[in-house]
């Protein structure tokens, strides 16, 4: 799975690509993430990405035509084959959930996030994406956080990017259902709490029947 991300702020991954899981995954070869400047894709010696929007109004809008540079020049060098996903992250688009990541990872072998900025993006940009996707209803400064977010989600779904398989299957919203029950590890006593005795047994059979017994009932996911 390769992510491609077009952004206007490419530092703003550093840390994101060079840490944890999603470093480790990157060296197995599990994903590639390829950051793409917007800024490099202008026709103009000031690299402008924005211009004022017709009609009026506060602040800046994303020009289209580097926009539509970028996704060409993606297509053309990197999704030879394979089949591809144009993601316009947006507060006004469906809101993202675990169902969604299950598809991307299932689907497709690219998925092309544009980050916005400013007041948004040339609404003309939407003939040439897939969908438009919301981290969740609020208004962020950029698309970035938001592909950050999806970025996690769907690679921890790709087999060998977590250590640990069972970490997975007992994931919460899996299969669109919540499953988290309470968790605890050392020390057995925190000032007046205690872990409760069934987790200290040994005995499997109770301590996933104590598991079942207090997992939290949330919204069905999707
Ligand atoms: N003027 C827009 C509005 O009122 O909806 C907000 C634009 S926002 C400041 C700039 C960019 O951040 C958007 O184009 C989008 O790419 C990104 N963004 C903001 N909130 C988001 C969210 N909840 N989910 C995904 N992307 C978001």
């Amino acid at each position: 799975m390769t992510f491609h991300i077009i952004t206007i702020f490419p530092s703003l991954f550093d840390s994101f690509m060079q840490e944890s899981l999603i470093k480790k995954a990157q060296e197995k070869k599990r994903i590639a993430i390829v950051i793409h400047n917007l800024r490099e894709y202008t026709a103009n010696a000031h690299k402008t990405v924005d211009d004022k929007p017709y009609g009026g109004g506060a602040g800046m809008v994303m020009k289209i035509e580097p926009l539509v540079a970028a996704l060409a020049e993606i297509r053309k060098k990197y999704v030879k084959t394979g089949s591809e996903r144009i993601i316009l992250l947006s507060p006004a688009g469906k809101q993202f959930t675990q169902r969604h990541a299950e598809t991307y990872r299932k689907k497709y072998t690219h998925i092309i996030f544009i980050c916005g900025r400013y007041e948004g993006v040339d609404a003309r940009i939407k003939k040439y994406v897939d969908e438009e996707l919301s981290l969740g209803p609020y208004v962020l400064n950029g698309g970035e956080v938001a592909a950050m977010a999806v970025v996690e989600a769907v690679s921890r779904l790709i087999p060998g990017v977590l250590g640990n398989k069972e970490s997975l299957r007992e994931e919460s919203w899996n299969k669109g259902d919540a499953l988290e029950y309470p968790q605890y590890t050392r020390p057995e006593k925190y000032h007046d709490q205690k872990v409760p005795r069934v987790l200290l047994s040994g005995d499997h059979a109770k301590i996933i029947e104590w598991r079942k017994k207090h997992t939290k009932k949330r919204k069905k996911c999707g």
